[in-house]
């Protein structure tokens, strides 16, 4: 389904895809309408993926994920008020079809899975759709007092 964003600029209505890649432009004036969905959300892959959790000097909070899964799209937005209301944290995701060997590796069972990496080893994990008040409170002991 596509949504329906009111440019700020000049008010027109305009139609973005989700999962549209960079940022959406307003159809009339060209001014950009609102940032990405993910921004700020790092894309991990295979070949990322050891390196990124490693060397991030942050907690990094992996969302597993799949396009076809509907808590999934729920978490999303979650997860970008989380990540909103957190700087102490990472956000990056991992997209179980694209990636089916790390979510071997990881052990993910179903969807979402969000993994909370500190220093490369994951310390605390949570699966299935949460509230964001649930989220601060799950990984609370490894984050800040926020
Ligand atoms: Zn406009």
């Amino acid at each position: 389904m596509p949504d329906i964003v009111a440019c700020p600029a000049c008010g027109a209505k305009n139609r973005i895809r989700p999962g549209m890649r960079g940022v959406p432009l307003c159809g009339r004036c060209r001014k950009p309408l609102q940032p990405p969905r993910d921004a700020g959300i790092r894309v991990l892959t295979t070949d990322s993926f050891e390196s990124a959790i490693a060397m991030n000097p942050q907690p990094m909070l992996v969302d597993f994920w799949a396009s076809w899964c509907q808590p999934c799209r729920a978490m999303a937005d979650v997860l970008e008020r989380f990540a909103a209301h957190r700087d102490d944290v990472t956000m990056a995701k991992v997209d179980i079809d694209a990636e089916p060997g790390l979510a071997s590796q990881y052990q993910i069972f179903g969807v979402p899975t969000l993994v909370l990496f500190v220093k490369g080893h994951e310390v605390h994990r949570v699966s299935g759709a949460v509230s964001e008040a649930r989220l601060q409170a799950e990984f609370k002991p490894w984050l800040g007092k926020k």
